[in-house]
């Protein structure tokens, strides 16, 4: 059966409605979800203050290799000393009540082994993106979620974010017209000496970290999987930081509905994270989407113009995307992000590798 794009459409209006809309729990619960926290670096730092803000979740362990810092954000949370753990003694999260599930926050290619150990301890995992730095990986961390019978969340803070769930929407009512193409590209100029550019933590460059939203962006703007992908890879900087990964990425997707993205990311400029989506009716514009604030949506399409800059500040992506996981946790519900939306951006990633002749 050949389907065409009216019909995609209604897949998409069914499929992503549920997907991409965020549950926000209505009441506080009798007890708040208890987040430990493995990996105090950057983004720690944003989804602790977030998770404070929520009504239904809170820090109540912190897991890292500096105890002075674990010791500072412990009085800063009220967790308990008792509740700060290094990683050699991880594994006795099992034995402490006070934490439900585990925000994994380390370098890409620790994620597999800390959400392993988690769901061993009995403990539900919100781990960042990427998932993981291989489709082997990703799949062991599914099957010992499963087999603990613990949530697995993917931590896509866009998939919480209104902005981003307004253009999907726009795009699912049609305003758009059918989509023709997307461009998208998120990238930066990568300090020397980053775990990021050490193939062995980071699994590969700038793909693995920012090109990543907009691999992901494009899957949930056409609520479809690319059924064709080819892409080149560069180094243009020969100046020692790319001895490991690339610079730079550069892909096309072809959807089943013809829809064609193409997308760029980067570790040696700055670069705009942003997506821009045409349709027979118009376009619409997220730039900056993938900040953790400012973003903003413009459009012109179905004969309206739009400007709406958001108004909400960091660290809202964060409060949302815990709000969320929590409330499923509370409600024995399926997070919006589960390890297999991860997974399917894995096996993508590694065909965009294979399409650009790097072998991950
Ligand atoms: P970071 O370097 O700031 O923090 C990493 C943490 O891991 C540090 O506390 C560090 O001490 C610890 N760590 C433990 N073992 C380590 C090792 N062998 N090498 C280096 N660090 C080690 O990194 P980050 O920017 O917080 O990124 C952490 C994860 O979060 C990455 O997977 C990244 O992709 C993801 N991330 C997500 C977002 C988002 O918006 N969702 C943004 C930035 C980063």
């Amino acid at each position: 059966m050949l389907w065409n794009r009216r019909d995609f459409a209604k897949l998409g209006a069914i499929g992503l409605a549920a997907r991409y809309t965020p549950i926000i729990s209505a009441q506080t619960p009798a007890k708040k979800t208890g987040y430990a926290v493995v990996g105090l670096g950057r983004i720690a730092s944003h989804f602790m203050p977030g998770a404070r803000m929520t009504t239904n979740s809170q820090i109540t362990g912190l897991v890292s290799g500096h105890p002075d810092k674990a010791q500072r954000l412990a009085a800063e949370y009220g967790i308990a000393k008792e509740s700060i753990y290094n990683y050699e003694n991880f594994d006795e999260i099992a034995k402490n009540p006070a934490i439900d599930a585990v925000y994994v926050a380390l370098p890409n290619s620790m994620h597999a082994e800390y959400t392993i150990r988690a769901a061993k301890a009995g403990k539900h995992v919100l781990c960042e993106k990427p998932m993981a730095t291989n489709v082997a990986d990703a799949e062991a961390m599914i099957a010992a979620c499963k087999a603990a019978n613990v949530k697995l969340m993917i931590a896509y803070r866009c998939h919480y974010e209104p902005t981003h769930l307004k253009a999907v929407k726009i795009i699912r009512d049609g305003l758009l017209g059918n989509v023709q193409s997307i461009q998208s590209s998120f990238g930066f100029n990568i300090a020397p000496g980053e775990w990021r550019i050490n193939k062995k933590l980071a699994g590969g460059g700038p793909l693995f970290d920012v090109g990543i939203y907009s691999l992901n962006a494009c899957r949930y703007l056409t609520g479809e999987e690319p059924e064709h992908i080819s892409a080149y890879a560069s180094v243009i900087d020969h100046d020692g930081r790319f001895n490991d990964v690339e610079e730079n990425v550069s892909w096309t997707m072809r959807f089943p509905s013809g829809v064609v993205a193409s997308c760029n990311t980067t570790y040696g400029a700055q670069m705009d994270g942003f997506f821009r989506v045409y349709g027979s009716k118009g376009w619409l514009d997220v730039n900056p989407a993938f900040n953790y604030d400012g973003l903003r949506l413009t459009g012109n399409f179905s004969g309206t113009k739009i400007d709406e800059p958001s108004t909400a500040k960091d660290p809202s992506h964060f409060q949302a995307q815990a709000e969320h996981f929590s409330h499923c946790l509370q409600n024995g519900l399926e997070p919006k992000s589960p390890g297999e939306e991860g997974l399917r951006d894995m096996r993508h990633i590694t065909e965009i590798y294979r399409s650009a002749g790097i072998k991950i």
